[in-house]
């Protein structure tokens, strides 16, 4: 039998084998993810390296919610059987879904989307309407029951963890919820360093299937329109793209090969509100509250391997997992040894991600090492520079910079990293 139809998680060629710039390849070369025949296919484990990317982008994207205005939760990562049969999950996405688990008590699900526990969050308190918007937020573990033959390294997985938000709001603040939506996806793009992405607005079609009355409906499309408008992004309208329960707005990006994809997402919803009774007390009486349904990073797994592959592995200094890579000439020099410790530790001092390699092997052996990796600072230090105080240091680009001392390099570095620019050093194209 084949191993590779046993599991089909084990690619069947070895990663060399791949282009150069798909996410599979980069992973296994800079020590990001692994699959292994003991993890269920779909669901890779991240290694040192994708867990430090990873915990850099989760710190960035949560500090810009709390700046935002969102208040973050922690919801369990399974949910009640009647949970989606409300929601409606259940008979519509029942072939997305595991199987429950029948504990003999009760029937728990693996949750598909994290909407319904946020819902949660929402109604066990009375709202009025100065809670609103209330914005929940939270990087929410999901599971799909995806085919064995669509999953694909971190891009199409089992189990992942979304960027996930959801904004109750009065529908008169429609336009200005999504706005603030579309200026963090805006934000983010440009600290990832993202371009040629564009905006699609999928509006509702003719039929019968749409939820909710046409004035809703009218209102709503026209304040995301009115949204994107005021942002000045131009945006293509799509008829009949929208779901059963609202339009919204995808951000297409441009994939590998030319592929586009849909990547962040704003989505307005008024069928939720509606199945859980949702409500706040308004000025003048009850109302009801719409949904907004946002992801600017989508999944960690689809950012990673969206990210590795626009930049063909050269993450942008900020998300690199190791910064920088000081290399003595010769590792059995003491002084040598001393000056490339100190080094990588000032680095460190300055929060840099800093490692020694001091590996018994040729300079040259060391240096092909780090660029495989695509570590965006190579730091090499001589007798001439330990006697200096100076270092030689050359980009990821190819680039070698005058040497310098020590303390202008790491302020250098380390100021590329905290900008989040897109340059390896200063204003220069690298
Ligand atoms: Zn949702």
């Amino acid at each position: 039998m084949n191993p590779s139809a046993a599991h089909p998680h084990v690619p069947a060629e070895p990663a060399a084998s791949l282009p150069a710039d798909d996410h599979r390849r980069l992973g296994h070369e800079l020590d990001l993810f692994a699959s292994d025949p003991l993890l269920p296919v779909g669901m890779p484990i991240w290694l040192p390296n994708g867990a430090i990317v990873r915990s850099v982008l989760e710190r960035y994207i949560v500090d810009a919610e709390r700046d935002s205005g969102y208040a973050h939760v922690y919801s369990p990562p399974l949910g009640r059987k009647a949970m989606y049969e409300i929601s409606g999950h259940w008979d519509h996405f029942a072939e997305a879904m595991f199987p429950p688990i029948d504990d003999g008590a009760e029937q728990v699900v693996l949750r598909p989307m994290n909407c319904p526990h946020h819902i949660v969050a929402y109604r066990c308190r009375p709202r009025s309407w100065r809670d609103l918007p209330l914005r929940i937020a939270e990087l929410g573990a999901m599971f799909r029951n995806e085919p064995s033959g669509s999953l694909s390294g971190l891009s199409r997985v089992r189990a992942m963890v979304l960027n996930d938000a959801h904004h109750f709001l009065d529908p008169a603040r429609i336009a200005e919820e999504v706005a603030l939506v579309i200026s963090m996806i805006e934000a983010a793009y440009a600290d990832l360093g993202l371009s040629g992405h564009h905006y699609r607005l999928s509006l509702r079609g003719d039929g019968a299937k749409y939820v909710a009355d046409p004035g809703l409906w009218d209102r709503a499309e026209a304040a995301l329109a009115g949204a994107l408008d005021d942002l000045g992004v131009g945006y293509e309208p799509v008829r009949g793209e929208a779901a059963f329960y609202g339009p919204k707005v995808d951000v297409q990006v441009p994939g590998r090969g030319g592929r586009e994809e849909s990547f962040s997402s704003v989505q307005l919803d008024f069928h939720l509100p509606e199945r859980f009774s949702l409500s706040y007390a308004g000025a003048g009486g009850p109302g009801r509250p719409v949904m907004l349904h946002r992801s600017v990073l989508s999944s960690m797994e689809r950012c990673l391997s969206f990210l590795l592959e626009q930049h063909a592995g050269n993450l942008p200094v900020w998300l690199a997992p190791v910064q920088v890579v000081v290399l003595p000439v010769n590792p059995s020099d003491g002084d040598q040894r001393r000056a490339v410790d100190e080094v990588s530790r000032a680095a460190r001092a300055a929060g840099l991600r800093s490692e020694v390699d001091a590996a018994d092997e040729p300079l040259g052996s060391r240096v092909r090492k780090a660029r495989l990796r695509r570590v965006p600072y190579r730091v090499v230090v001589g007798d001439r520079e330990a006697g200096s105080g100076k270092v030689a240091v050359s980009l990821r680009s190819g680039r070698a910079l005058e040497p310098m001392p020590v303390a202008r390099f790491v302020a250098g570095a380390a100021g590329v990293a905290s900008r989040r620019s897109q340059d390896l050093w200063g204003s220069h194209s690298d």
